[in-house]
């Protein structure tokens, strides 16, 4: 299939090309509208983000880039205050303007919201993050403070549902996956142990199959539902 069949294909959904071919041939089969995969985000405000300051600068994502944290975290109930760290690290130790990712996932597969999509994110390497949406997940995947951390399958399952909803509402092609280190030499992230996913296509396809089973939407949870799940992570 090529890149423009896929992406229409991705876009309608197999239940909607099916109706479309099966309407005359069978007018008593009920229709099904597919239910869509929701990627449930923690707002900014219900993490405690700092507002963004000037200097943010338009993009459109055309690419998905996969990143890590690079930092272990064995108890995800400090997942919210790890999010929270990274962005002062950006914003006040680097001087970038915001966190420098689009979203943030933790071990458990919650989703972050981070920097806005439409303005590009930030790097402390020597690659241009222009037209790349920015995933990173929380932990140590190459083993830079200890043994290599093994991705959950929750934590998969999330990154490639933020993926796909990118790659819908952007039109990008998902083999445009790619780690950070594919981009330069001068780090190790996403970490071997997401890198080698990337490589074998694993995670390509469960972005395929999201995108292939319909739509696939953010919901941005309202701020007290996001808080509440923030509480639930850092009492559990
Ligand atoms: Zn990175």
């Amino acid at each position: 299939m090529d890149r423009r069949s896929f992406l229409i294909a991705a876009a309608v959904g197999p239940m909607a090309l099916s109706s479309v071919g099966g309407r005359l041939a069978d007018a008593a089969e009920p229709t099904t509208t597919p239910v869509p995969h929701e990627v449930p985000l923690i707002s900014r405000a219900a993490w405690g983000a700092l507002r963004p300051r000037a200097g943010l600068e338009p993009h459109t994502p055309v690419r998905l880039t996969l990143h890590h944290s690079g930092v272990r975290l064995t108890d995800n109930s400090e997942s919210p205050s790890r999010v929270q760290q990274h962005q002062r690290w950006h914003m006040i130790e680097k001087g970038h303007p915001d966190l420098d990712y689009h979203f943030v996932i933790d071990r458990r597969g919650h989703v972050f919201q981070g920097r806005n999509p439409r303005f590009r994110g930030d790097t402390q390497t020597d690659y241009d993050p222009t037209g790349h949406l920015l995933v990173c997940c929380e932990g140590d995947y190459q083993g830079v403070s200890g043994p290599p951390q093994k991705p959950t399958p929750s934590m998969l399952r999330s990154v490639a549902l933020v993926f796909a909803a990118a790659a819908q509402r952007w039109e990008i092609d998902p083999r445009t996956l790619h780690g950070h280190r594919d981009y330069t030499e001068m780090t190790s992230c996403p970490g071997g142990e997401l890198e080698r996913l990337i490589h074998n296509g694993s995670l390509q396809e469960s972005v395929e199959q999201f995108l292939a089973a319909g739509p696939v939407r953010w919901r941005k949870m309202p701020k007290a539902e996001g808080r509440a799940v923030v509480h639930r992570i850092e009492s559990s």
